[in-house]
């Protein structure tokens, strides 16, 4: 038999349960990765997650040509309608089956279905897998038989019931065997950027390294560092977290591999590593959400959060053009906004603050920070970013309490107490002492004049008085107290 191996998510050679079942199940298999025009026709013309799924193409055409054992073995790289190019591939191949992973965002499922019926019109087979997360969809569930919406349930039930082989490396047998020569017509060079329609986005200047060769190297540095995660993972200024999540969201690591290390460290007493391991589980905890109680995509997860009155007119669209570009006067949110316009990360403790600072402060709705990050983040992932967005804005399960309001000068304090991050992204605001760092309009006039700095034209007051903006938050909140 003929499969075909369709790669979305998951750009990786090892560790790969569709290839896995392909190469037992058939004689000669194929793999493709199509850059589908109903994603890409969407995007700026030079965007960094292009970039980096390039690269990882690149680089998984290599390693198949290596393992298939023969030049003409690499991937087959398409660049059209996922929806169209997948079962007239699959024709053309003579496929019998083509062989992927569950994917739970709405978009992928609404083309799965499509593809799937396609190809069944066909008298073809396709065969998902599980591999994006450990648990998925209504595999762990309460008591009641009910999807877990509180994390701590989720997170014993997770850890309870995770066991060597859900967390163990799907080997493949012999690549060589199977994996076969691209015929004739799609043994092609692989499209470049340009004839892709994108221009480079900047991605080498990032230190993100990319494929899988990169995620290794990553997770290699941060291995010798994760007994300090526990500690170090909330200040942006040190170098605490993995950095892994942009390799986790197309799949260059696998998740398996990821949480297999962290669970024998835990094992082995690291508590760095569970503190770690608690984090990649959060990941797990929103990807059920999202398939569970797909309504987040547009409304709260807790409706009566859906009747809050947001901002609107010509002031809350200035404040949001502010925050986006970084100039709402609080130097930590500002400094935040940089890194993400800079390099399409952000550290997770800001992204706590900066989407606070937006819903909060300036009383805007939590769906324009996700749409924004939805744009920039170089990891966006819609069931992590959305899980955020509504953690921070109160409305999501499991969150925040609205009345919990984070101080942006106090987080500034305790977690860039020394002025570093903000400093390496505000040089305009550098050579103030640190303590007027964190809130530039107390500073002496003095400092302010030595520094170079004059509020309102190299660096804006604030937009907002954190005060009046809290209360104007508990008021605008108040609606969701009403009866139920
Ligand atoms: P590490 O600290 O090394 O964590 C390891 C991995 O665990 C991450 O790579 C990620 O896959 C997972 N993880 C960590 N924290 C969370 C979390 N709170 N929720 C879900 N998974 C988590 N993460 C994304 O991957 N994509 C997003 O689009 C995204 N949007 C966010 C939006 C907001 C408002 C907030 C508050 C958080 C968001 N996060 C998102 C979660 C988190 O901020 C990032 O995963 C993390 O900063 C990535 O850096 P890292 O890989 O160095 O993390």
């Amino acid at each position: 038999a003929v499969g075909l191996v369709w790669l979305r998510r998951d750009l990786r050679a090892q560790d790969h349960p569709a290839l896995h079942q392909a190469l037992r199940q058939c004689a000669q298999v194929h793999c493709v990765f199509v850059f589908d025009s109903d994603i890409l026709d969407a995007l700026p013309r030079a965007d960094r997650r292009v970039e980096f799924i390039h690269a990882a193409v690149l680089e998984l055409d290599e390693q198949l040509r290596a393992l298939s054992g023969h030049a003409a073995g690499g991937l087959i790289v398409r660049h059209g309608s996922a929806r169209t190019e997948i079962p007239v591939l699959a024709q053309a191949l003579g496929a019998e089956a083509v062989f992927t992973h569950h994917d739970d965002e709405p978009q992928a499922l609404a083309r799965d279905a499509e593809v799937r019926t396609a190809l069944t019109l066909q008298r073809r087979a396709m065969h998902t897998f599980q591999d994006h997360s450990i648990f998925e969809r209504q595999e762990l569930l309460t008591q009641g038989g009910t999807p877990y919406t509180v994390f701590t349930p989720y997170k014993n039930a997770w850890l309870r019931r995770v066991e060597a082989a859900r967390l163990a490396e799907q080997a493949v047998p012999p690549y060589a065997q199977a994996l076969a020569p691209r015929p004739a017509p799609y043994d092609q060079p692989i499209p470049s950027l340009a004839e892709l329609g994108f221009a480079p986005a900047g991605l080498a200047q990032l230190r993100l390294p990319t494929g899988s060769r990169g995620a290794q190297q990553l997770l290699d540095d941060f291995l010798l560092r994760i007994d300090h995660y526990a500690t170090a993972r909330d200040f942006p200024a040190i170098k605490g977290p993995s950095y892994l999540s942009t390799h986790l969201r197309f799949g260059t690591i696998s998740i398996r591999q990821l949480a297999r290390t962290a669970h024998a460290l835990v094992a082995q007493g690291h508590a760095g590593a569970a503190s770690w391991l608690n984090e990649l589980i959060w990941r797990d905890f929103y990807f059920q959400i999202l398939a569970n109680f797909p309504h987040v995509v547009q409304r709260s997860f807790k409706p009566a959060y859906d009747a809050i009155q947001w901002e609107s007119g010509e002031l809350a669209e200035a404040h949001f053009a502010a925050w986006c570009q970084g100039r709402t006067g609080y130097p930590l949110v500002d400094a935040a906004m940089q890194q993400l316009n800079q390099t399409g990360y952000m550290h997770n403790r800001l992204r706590m603050v900066v989407a606070s600072f937006l819903t909060k402060d300036l009383g805007l709705d939590w769906r324009w920070g996700e749409r924004y990050f939805a744009e920039k983040l170089n990891d966006f992932d819609l069931a992590a970013n959305n899980g955020g967005w509504q953690w921070a804005s109160s409305s999501g399960c499991d969150a925040q309490p609205y009345f919990r309001i984070f101080n942006p000068v106090s987080q500034s304090q305790k977690f860039d107490p020394d002025g570093k991050f903000i400093r390496r992204y505000l040089p305009q605001l550098a050579a103030l002492p640190t303590a007027a760092l964190h809130a530039p309009w107390l500073a002496r006039p003095l400092d302010l004049q030595a520094a170079g700095v004059v509020l309102g034209q190299t660096y804006p007051l604030p937009l907002v008085q954190h005060d009046a903006a809290r209360l104007r938050t508990l008021e605008r909140y108040a609606v969701v107290k009403a009866p139920s």
